[in-house]
């Protein structure tokens, strides 16, 4: 490959988990998490994960975002190597480059919604128009009348709203989102899946989304299928006509993934 293709293919994987493991341990036991996850994004990649409860998804995002450091294996960020990284360096990425939601939005209780989402800009020092960027996010996400209440006073709905609004405030190239849609309803779910599918397909943001939903996953390119810590499964949604035919297909790949673990 010629040095131009050698830069050309590194610049388009986006994100990379090579045989990522991870377990926890629990007094007398220990619980594998995750076992051998390997997977990669390409630039402006849209993709679901979508699995059962408990199989590993949430931590899986945690190792993603170097947050929980793996056990073995590797996760290569925008062509950084996680594991090289200081804790210093990796904060910085991520405030720069990745916006991630999280399942419990993790918002900060003292502070109000808008402090919420300009924080990380205010940390990194960033220069007011930014700033107003930010705040047209929290208005586009139906926000601003709220922007002076801090999470108590806000709705599960609206604290989904703040994490992501958040998230997309630093601009980021890569975006990371737990359940993000868990406490939307369904029209609100629709228009942030629009919203994604946008920074996609139009500013080349990689994305990837953890979902239970068929109607969210519809949205992306690509449904990996996480089962008890491993990818059983991994189809192109253009291959499904349907969210009913997608969530047909997402029910087979487990079954064929429990099937294989017996065998
Ligand atoms: P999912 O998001 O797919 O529901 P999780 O990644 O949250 O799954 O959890 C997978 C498994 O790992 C669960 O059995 C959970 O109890 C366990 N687990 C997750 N985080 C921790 C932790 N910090 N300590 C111990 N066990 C954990
Ligand atoms: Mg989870």
């Amino acid at each position: 490959m010629s040095d131009q293709g050698c830069r050309l293919s590194q610049r388009e994987r986006k994100l990379v988990a090579e045989n990522v493991t991870k377990s926890f341990r629990h007094v007398a036991t220990t619980i594998q998490v995750l076992r051998g996850v390997s997977f990669s994004l390409l630039t402006g990649e849209f993709v679901a994960i979508m699995g059962p409860s408990g199989s590993g998804k949430s931590t899986l995002l945690h190792v993603l975002a170097g947050l929980t450091p793996p056990d073995s294996g590797r996760v290569s960020l925008d062509g950084y190597e996680i594991g090289e990284l200081s804790d210093r360096e990796m904060t910085a990425l991520r405030r720069r480059k990745i916006g991630i939601v999280f399942q419990q939005f993790n918002l900060i209780p003292a502070l109000t919604l808008e402090e919420n989402v300009l924080l990380p800009l205010l940390a990194e020092r960033v220069d007011r128009s930014r700033l107003e960027k930010a705040r047209q996010i929290i208005r586009d996400l139906g926000l601003w009348e709220r922007r002076h209440h801090r999470p108590d006073a806000l709705s599960g709905g609206e604290q989904q709203r703040t994490a992501i609004a958040r998230a997309l405030a630093i601009d980021p190239t890569l975006i990371l989102a737990d359940e993000p849609t868990g406490n939307l309803d369904s029209i609100a779910g629709q228009q942030f899946c629009h919203l994604l599918k946008t920074l996609a397909k139009e500013q080349s943001r990689t994305i990837l989304v953890v979902t239970h939903e068929p109607a969210v996953a519809i949205w992306t390119d690509r449904v990996l299928v996480l089962k008890d810590g491993q990818i059983v499964a991994e189809f192109p949604t253009e291959s499904c006509n349907s969210v009913r035919s997608l969530a047909a297909r997402y029910e087979e790949s487990l079954q064929m993934g429990q099937l294989e673990n017996t065998l």
